[in-house]
């Protein structure tokens, strides 16, 4: 049934007003709206009465592309042309990409390591950002379908840990299939709305989100408090979900029958029982016991498993998403005393053992699985296009950002503007000069990270002030602005105040970073703290150096009839012993060093000063002397 939304005080049909909200997943994608009447929020199905629309897309050599369950026989018929899990490519380079999966049939380009994966389909090309707006496409028209209405607003979720370049590829793909994407929104922030946490501006809840799909695993904690959604740690595996019990049950049958293991080596026969065995997991959701028989032109091979071995066979997976629990509670610093929920997200969470093993660890009676969970994340999508439509203006949404963003200052050390885990959105400023006479440019390099060193960091993107007025080292004030949106995206302005030269950027990433990267960089800033630290007091001991070598020379120069032969000779033998010490790169020597040539300058230094205020109350300076 179609339903147009009428102006009533205008008469007039508002057909633009419709925003959806979509969980555009790895194995799985779908559609959701709030619905008028009820005013609940529901999942848009299909002609025949499908809501979940599988994320895969066959690119057709005669030019025809087919989306979801028209596409899903071609992983079978046509491997080289038909696309799943395009998500694990959003915003990364081929070098970003580790294909660890060998099922993947389809073609990755790399004829440039560092920009962004391309997939090449008979002659042409595609970026993971035009696959997955293919799949946005089919959804948008489902939608206007069904609602008999044009749509051009969506809300789109990600997994909380997706990084700037990930978010701004879904933003892109968004644009591409004709949508202008409001917002993108954490994964586990949509599944919390979706169960109605967040709503009501007075509570404040502590949940853990867990997400076990079809080829991914996320566990995230969240502190919800005023509308504030703060993502306190999130954990998980990219390599891990549904498609490995399918595995191990197929590995299970062909340890435990010749004929199956026979059959696993026939191409054609593999993919049969791929089905089977995902048929076999989802009738255990209910069953005790599954039979089945996989047929061909000529066998007939019975099979079974019974839930019992079912629970054996995953036990071992299900205990990996156990320990990433256990880490993101170490991570958030909380006792599972301390969490007043636990949503669970994903088809894979409708097995009752992993619900079991979830209960156990997290010492809960009751999770929340009230919600289908294919549906939960889009249902909180569309909930969130329903708060952005102002339909419940009550309610602010927040989220955060993962890692530290900062600029490269002197020493190539990090200068952190917006730490880590800051709300967003997010605005900071903070005040630079320069440290050569004279500098008229500027060149601003961004980073993204946790490590002191900025070769351990991400650039993120770098650019120019230029322009800037020849001042003494030190005399320009230039204020560096970031600005983090609502999407974890980022802007940097820079101006010198003083004669007010500006520039800005938008930063978007060539490439990004895998979740492993982003895991392996927290966890490297804890291991290397210390060295981080011995990095950074050597960096501002040689900068500290530099800057006293280059004022040193300055005055003697200046002042150079002021001072004594033997000054100026012993003034300039401390300066090299100085440069020397420098590029020992050792701390002490250089402090020591340091210290040695301000002692001997500070005497005649101080000499020539109360010289200059005695002149300087004559109305002299020491320059026009
Ligand atoms: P994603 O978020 O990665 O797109 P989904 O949340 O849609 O994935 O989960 C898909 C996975 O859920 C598949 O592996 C599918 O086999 C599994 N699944 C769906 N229904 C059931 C069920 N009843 N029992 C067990 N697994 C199920
Ligand atoms: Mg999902």
């Amino acid at each position: 049934m179609a339903i147009i939304p009428i102006n009533i005080k205008e008469g007039t049909l508002k057909l633009e007003d419709y925003i959806i909200g979509i969980d555009l997943g790895t194995t799985n994608s779908l559609v959701a709206i709030i619905d008028r009447i009820s005013g609940k929020p529901k999942a848009i199905a299909g002609q025949n009465s499908e809501v979940i629309v599988p994320s895969i897309v066959y690119l057709n050599p005669n030019g025809e592309i087919l989306v979801g369950e028209d596409a899903k026989p071609f992983l079978v018929d046509d491997p080289h042309n038909t696309i799943f899990s395009v998500k694990r490519l959003m915003g990364k380079s081929y070098s970003d990409v580790v294909i660890s999966d060998s099922s993947i049939g389809y073609k990755l380009i790399d004829d440039n390591s560092e920009s962004l994966v391309k997939i090449k389909s008979g002659d042409k090309f595609y970026t993971p950002i035009e696959l997955s707006s293919f799949i946005l496409k089919d959804l948008k028209k489902k939608a206007e379908r069904h609602l008999g209405a044009k749509i051009s607003k969506a809300v789109i979720t990600v997994p909380a840990y997706f990084n700037d370049a990930q978010r701004q590829a879904t933003r892109d793909a968004g644009k591409l299939a004709g949508l202008d994407v409001l917002r993108i929104v954490n994964e586990p922030t949509a599944a919390s709305l979706a169960y109605g946490i967040g709503l009501n501006p007075e509570e404040g809840k502590t949940v853990a989100v867990y997400d076990l799909g079809g080829g991914t695993f996320d566990i995230s904690i969240l502190k919800i408090h005023q509308g504030v959604f703060e993502v306190l740690s999130t954990h998980g595996n990219t390599q891990l979900g549904g498609d490995d019990f399918d595995n191990a049950i197929i590995k299970f049958w062909s340890d435990t029958n010749s004929e199956i293991r026979n059959a696993t080596q026939l191409p054609l026969l593999l993919p049969k029982l791929r089905l089977m065995a995902e048929d076999a997991k989802k009738q255990l959701s209910g069953a005790m016991n599954f039979e089945g028989v996989l047929t061909t032109e000529n066998l007939a091979i019975p099979l079974s498993l019974s839930r019992e071995d079912f629970e054996q066979l995953i036990k071992p997976l299900v205990d990996k998403t156990i320990e990433s629990c256990k880490q993101a509670m170490k991570d958030a610093d909380l006792r599972c005393i301390e969490l007043d929920e636990i949503i669970m997200v994903g088809g894979s969470t409708r097995i009752e053992f992993v619900q079991n093993e979830v209960k156990k660890f997290f010492n809960k009676l009751s999770i929340n699985t009230a919600l289908n969970p294919d549906e939960v994340v889009a249902l909180g999508a569309a909930i969130e296009a329903d708060i952005l439509a102002g339909n419940r203006r009550d309610i602010l949404l927040v989220d955060v950002t993962p890692l530290s963003l900062g600029i490269e200052t002197l020493g190539g050390l990090m200068d952190v503007i917006i730490p880590r885990n800051s709300k967003v959105p997010q605005r900071a400023a903070r005040q630079y000069t320069t440290s050569v006479d004279g500098q008229g440019t500027l060149r601003i390099c961004i980073y993204q990270g946790e490590r002191d060193n900025i070769v351990h960091n991400r650039k993120l993107g770098e650019f120019l002030l230029s322009g800037v007025p020849g001042m003494p080292a030190g005399m320009p004030k230039i204020e560096i602005t970031f600005m983090l949106d609502a999407d974890g995206i980022l802007k940097v302005g820079a101006q010198e105040l003083r004669s007010g030269v500006e520039q800005h950027i938008e930063v978007k990433p060539q490439y990004g970073l895998t979740d492993k990267d982003l895991e392996q960089m927290l966890l490297d800033s804890m291991v290397n703290a210390k060295d981080d630290l011995n990095y950074r007091s050597l960096q501002e001991a040689k900068t500290e150096a530099q800057n006293l070598n280059y004022a040193t020379l300055n005055f003697i120069n200046k002042n150079k009839t002021e001072l004594s032969e033997s000054e100026l000779e012993k003034t300039k033998s401390y300066i090299d012993l100085l440069k020397a010490a420098i590029s020992t790169e050792n701390k002490d020597q250089i402090l020591k060093a340091h210290d040695e040539l301000n002692d001997f300058t500070k005497p005649y230094a101080e000499r020539l000063m109360d010289k200059a205020i005695v002149m300087a109350l004559k109305g002299k300076t020491i320059e026009d002397n």
